[in-house]
């Protein structure tokens, strides 16, 4: 007999490690912009596993692509060569306007690499030039030195002693970071648009001139697009909207559309500070995390892809501004880029978690962060049918 919800939570919330403030459903399968849980509720999925399946669910091509690689090999190391990881490899760069690509598996060790590998470059002109600037409310994952990266006290309680040289800026406060920076700055590292920290995009030329600062201290600047990459500000890279090219970017969640992988893209002057042996992964960029990585390289970047990211989030985002319009005294600002939305809950009636627990009944798993900030990162391939269809559930959610 299949086991029901309830049985499920049970075994997991006894072996499972519980890092996690778990919503009660367990989800079963997908479809295109919708999940199911294994009693077959349907639920528009506004989260896509936190900005991850991209092309949705069920994606065909994603899926062959899958299959086809799956059934030639799963898994070689990287001691020798893939099709697969060299066109993506290929793809990545052109793309980037960058010159090499490294696979990792997960957001955190894109991360990783790229602070190893700006360490590194920065070394070999100065031991002493190793402080690495990042931002207040970032998010950069949660290895040791990511977590560090990652400018939110919350995260680093408890797991101290923490790697040494990071130091913190806000983010969009061009004169706080001037006013750290020096020949001593290794590197400046930044999400182009604040995910996890609660959806701040950057504002006026802020990008421009820390590229200037940059540039002027020698310093490497390092664009994290974990989140706002792959497509979900409207560009492929966020960082073309601001007029800026990093010297490392870092790619994960989207990037196979769901299968783990992660990747950071340098300049070839960047690229030389590593030699073989410098930096290694066995799994990271393996054929099946690459062809799946293929298909979301060959069909995101096309212009009329990117169109559709760009109208339909602008139509998303007119619909929030609309719904603050209506509860003013509910919803306090309305910010993003694309489909990397945020609509800020004020010291209302109802709590984040409570809006996402009363939405998910009603057929919409939508997410919210730093405990106040509904974050909207749907699936790229969404319709206005279902934006209508989540925004008519939040009314009825914020007007009862
Ligand atoms: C999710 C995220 C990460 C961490 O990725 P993991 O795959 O969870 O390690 C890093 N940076 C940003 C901006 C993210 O959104």
């Amino acid at each position: 007999m299949k086991e029901t919800q309830s049985q499920i939570f049970e075994k997991d919330d006894k072996n499972y490690l519980p890092v996690f403030n778990r919503y009660k459903i367990v989800l079963e399968r997908g479809e295109g912009a919708y999940l199911y849980d294994s009693d077959g509720k349907k639920y528009a999925d506004f989260l896509a596993g936190i900005a991850v399946n991209v092309l949705g669910h069920g994606y065909k091509p994603l899926v062959d692509a899958i299959k086809n690689q799956a059934e030639k090999v799963i898994h070689v190391s990287n001691l020798y060569y893939t099709k697969p990881q060299a066109d993506a490899a290929e793809k990545l760069v052109k793309l980037s306007g960058l010159d090499r690509a490294f696979f990792a598996n997960s957001g955190a060790e894109a991360n990783e690499g790229a602070i190893k590998i700006a360490r590194k470059f920065a070394h070999m002109k100065d031991p002493e030039k190793s402080q690495i600037i990042t931002a207040w409310d970032g998010f950069h994952g949660r290895t040791l030195a990511t977590l560090t990266a990652t400018g939110q006290p919350k995260y680093h309680k408890g797991f101290e002693p923490l790697p040494g040289g990071f130091d913190y800026v806000h983010y969009n406060d061009i004169s706080e970071l001037e006013s750290k920076m020096s020949e001593k700055t290794c590197a400046v590292m930044l999400e182009t648009i604040q995910g996890e920290g609660g959806v701040y995009p950057p504002k006026d030329d802020y990008l421009k001139k820390v590229r200037e600062l940059c540039d002027k201290y020698e310093a490497v600047l390092i664009l994290d697009e974990i989140q706002s990459g792959i497509g979900r500000s409207g560009k492929f890279f966020a960082y073309e909207k601001y007029g800026i090219k990093p010297d490392i970017v870092t790619l994960a969640k989207g990037l196979a559309g769901g299968v783990p992988i992660g990747a950071f893209i340098v300049t070839e002057e960047i690229a030389k500070a590593f030699h073989a042996g410098d930096h290694g992964t066995t799994f990271g960029g393996n054929p099946l995390a690459c062809a799946a990585a293929n298909v979301v390289l060959d069909t995101i970047p096309d212009e009329k892809f990117l169109s559709h990211v760009e109208e339909i989030g602008a139509y998303f985002k007119k619909r929030l501004l609309d719904l603050q319009k209506k509860f003013p005294e509910q919803i306090c600002d309305v910010r993003g880029e694309g489909l990397l939305l945020g609509a800020e809950l004020s010291n209302s009636k109802k709590s984040g978690v409570e809006i996402v627990n009363e939405c998910m009944k009603r057929g919409a798993i939508i997410n919210c962060t730093v405990g106040k900030v509904l974050r909207f990162v749907p699936p790229l391939i969404i319709e206005k049918e279902q934006v209508d269809e989540v925004m008519n559930i939040l009314e009825e959610v914020f007007g009862e």
